[in-house]
């Protein structure tokens, strides 16, 4: 009996143990012991989901106002790579730059009742072009899916922020692929090769503006819902804002990403979270007047309801026209 104790107790430290020095993973099973280190994990509000355009419930909201994203980020860029994804770091500005009025992208409008300043962007892809985005669409999988962090302005750092449903705001674009090169991602993308070993990092040799990232997209149209970030710790502090639209991106620059090298030196593909329960959380899509139809809709919601209530009948029949 005791020695079977033991046993487990001697299993459990090694496991842990494992976890420790290898991290977390993205195979299935992996998956299913992130709550073991990050309860969160198990929330009910957690990212990514499955949107489904039907099923969205349509809200007149302002649009998402970019603010900055026209200027040449600060220097210099950097990328890292750190086993899970690749990650572009943005210095943030000396207080003596701030006197002199410089300041970092921030957002507002949509779903947000504050501004949310820039804190960083990422990527998450697949080793096939029909999977590796962590949102799915109507059921699409794409590529590619890049995050957009913003932290609410009210909090001073990003793990202040993680403490507070209202801490982030992501946006989220999905890629998908094109037979040319497209010049939106070069920046980025033509870098990669630099940071091909997991933990590394390298100084981009210009800098350039989020707005050259988003040429060309109709940012109109949203979906917007509450949920997570969609690795551990899973903080459920996101508000999500995730276009319809799609950017562009080559086979090419594709294969650049799946260059990558994970912790465990194995190609660093397929990082995307499995899709998560709704538990009767909202999803709402921006009213524009490319879909005027909804505007007739009998559904005013004159405030923000983001966990719906015990759904009836009632609610699908008006949710679905
Ligand atoms: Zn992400």
């Amino acid at each position: 009996m005791y020695s079977e104790r033991l046993s487990t107790v001697v299993f459990a430290i090694l496991a842990l143990k494992v976890c420790l020095v290898f991290g977390w993973g993205y195979r299935a099973s992996d998956q299913r012991r992130w709550a073991v280190l990050h309860p969160a994990c198990g929330g009910r509000q957690q990212s990514p989901i499955a949107i489904a355009a039907r099923q969205a419930i349509p809200i007149s909201i302002p649009a998402m106002e970019l603010i900055g994203y026209q200027n040449p980020l600060p220097g210099p860029l950097s990328i890292t790579n750190n086993g899970h994804s690749v990650a572009l770091t943005i210095p943030k500005y000396s207080s003596e730059e701030e006197k002199k009025g410089f300041r970092l992208p921030y957002i507002f409008g949509g779903p947000l009742d504050n501004e949310y300043e820039i804190e960083g962007l990422h990527f998450h892809w697949g080793d096939k072009n029909n999977r590796g985005s962590e949102h799915t669409l109507d059921d699409m999988r794409l590529p590619l899916e890049m995050h957009v962090i913003h932290r609410n302005k009210k909090y001073k750092s990003l793990a202040e922020a993680l403490q507070h449903p209202d801490g982030l705001c992501v946006l989220a674009f999905f890629y998908q692929v094109v037979e040319f090169d497209a010049k939106l991602l070069s920046p980025i993308a033509r870098n990669l090769s630099s940071v091909e070993s997991f933990n590394s990092t390298a100084q981009l040799p210009h800098t350039f503006s989020l707005a050259s990232l988003l040429s060309g997209l109709d940012a109109e149209r949203f979906y917007t819902y509450k949920g997570s970030l969609t690795t551990p710790p899973c903080a459920e502090a996101v508000t999500w804002v995730v276009f319809s639209d799609y950017l562009p991106i080559s086979v090419y620059q594709m294969d650049n990403f799946r260059g990558l090298l994970s912790n465990l030196n194995l190609p660093l593909v397929d990082n995307f979270r499995q899709l998560q329960p709704l538990f009767g959380r909202r999803v709402f899509v921006r009213i524009t007047s490319k879909n005027p139809k909804f505007k007739k809709t009998k559904l005013h919601y004159s405030k923000w309801d983001w966990v719906g209530h015990k759904k009836t009948d009632n609610d699908i029949s008006d949710f679905d026209e």
